[in-house]
């Protein structure tokens, strides 16, 4: 059908119309459980009345105006992300991949700055994602990215193993700017970072010189249960990213900076001619505001937390693991059969997920979700499930 299009990831042909809160529709009125919130970007679900109204409103203000000057929902909305993560200064862009090169440029001047030409490596997990420009795509740790035919690729990174605490005794040393961490390794298949390995790793970079980055573009903006992942891993980072999430559909990113990096960029080092776009800045003010509201939070985990014991106490011969933190779900599958497969097992029932790494179904649902929805998708999964089991 529709192949027009190169940037997509080519594996369904479903025509989506609308969608209303975990629901969405395509254009022959089928309904669908959505737990993907294109890949967990529409954190607030969709048609969400607050958000719908903040960009109507935005959009009869002013839509863009470029970063010469300033407009007052970007002050206010970079005030606010500071406010609530900690974070002293900022960059805002259009995507994750735009805010780890962000992230990777602030690196590279600050190790120029504090060790000269010879620090410049920036050290990144084994199994991480970082994003599908030259440089973030270099930086993600995982081959089959790598393919020859976009050689060369970016020099100065280098990975490490996470939780192997024999790795980091070694690895940093007066030639490393920066260890950045992929909080919870979401394309990578859902995998956890040790706690204690986070604070050893970021405690031994620090000592050789670098300064420590964290990757939230996923795991950001309450995905894990904490507006920020890094918050319950403790490792204080100086530079975090964040994307996907964080303006609720419209396109954004951002890298925060504090600490060592507070002052590394001067005017000119680094620049977007959309960022800080008022519109999804107004709906940025509306993610941190329902975010914000009471209880919030706990509803993440405890919702998080309902979808994992459910597929638990199924006891799946065919499921081999469930994990993950608060709606940032995976479902590790026996080798011998396809996440793919389930995946369109899924759909065809009315169920959007993907697949992550090369054995995890991984469910990334609206924070919103609410309890009906969840039940209908768990029922869907279990018989995609079941469907495979004999
Ligand atoms: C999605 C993702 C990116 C890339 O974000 P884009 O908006 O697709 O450029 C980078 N890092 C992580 C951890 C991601 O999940």
């Amino acid at each position: 059908m529709e192949k027009l299009i190169v940037n997509n990831y080519g594996s369904f042909d479903t025509v989506f119309v609308k969608g209303k809160g975990a629901r969405l529709y395509d254009r022959d009125g089928k309904e669908y459980i959505d737990f993907l919130s294109g890949i967990g970007v529409n954190c607030l679900g969709h048609n969400y009345k607050p958000l719908v109204k903040a960009i109507k409103k935005q959009a009869s203000k002013e839509i863009h105006i470029s970063n010469y000057y300033l407009s007052d929902v970007g002050i206010k909305f970079a005030q606010r992300l500071l406010a609530v993560t900690g974070f002293e200064k900022g960059f805002f862009g259009n995507s994750g991949a735009e805010a780890n090169e962000a992230a990777i440029k602030l690196a590279r001047k600050y190790g120029y700055l504090n060790g000269g030409k010879k620090r410049s490596v920036i050290y990144t997990l084994e199994n991480s994602f970082h994003g599908r420009t030259i440089a973030t795509l270099t930086a993600t740790g995982q081959e089959k990215f790598h393919p020859p035919y976009f050689a060369p690729y970016v020099e100065g990174f280098k990975t490490i193993k996470a939780n192997d605490f024999e790795a980091i005794k070694s690895a940093f040393d007066d030639t490393t700017a920066a260890l950045m961490i992929e909080c919870v390794q979401g394309e990578g298949g859902v995998n956890l970072v040790d706690e204690k390995w986070a604070k050893a790793a970021a405690e031994q970079a620090r000592k050789a010189g670098a300064i420590v980055i964290a990757d939230e573009v996923q795991t950001g903006i309450g995905r894990t249960g904490t507006f920020l992942a890094c918050e319950t891993l403790g490792f204080e980072p100086e530079v975090v990213t964040l994307a996907k999430g964080i303006a609720g559909g419209v396109p954004m990113g951002a890298c925060l900076f504090r600490g060592k990096a507070a002052n590394v960029f001067s005017a000119g080092d680094h620049q977007s001619t959309f960022a800080g776009n008022p519109l999804a800045c107004a709906a940025g003010l509306v993610v941190l505001s329902t975010l914000a509201s009471e209880g919030f939070m706990d509803k993440v985990n405890e919702n998080g937390d309902f979808i994992r014991s459910s597929i638990r106490s199924w006891d799946s011969p065919i499921v081999r693991d469930v994990r993950g933190k608060g709606l940032m779900i995976g479902v590790e599958i026996v080798p011998s059969i396809k996440p793919f497969d389930i995946e369109v097992a899924c759909m065809k029932e009315g169920l959007c997920t993907s697949v992550a790494g090369n054995s995890v179904v991984r469910f990334l649902p609206p924070l919103v979700i609410g309890k009906k929805e969840m039940d209908k998708g768990l029922s869907i999964f279990k018989k995609a499930l079941d469907s495979f089991s004999n």
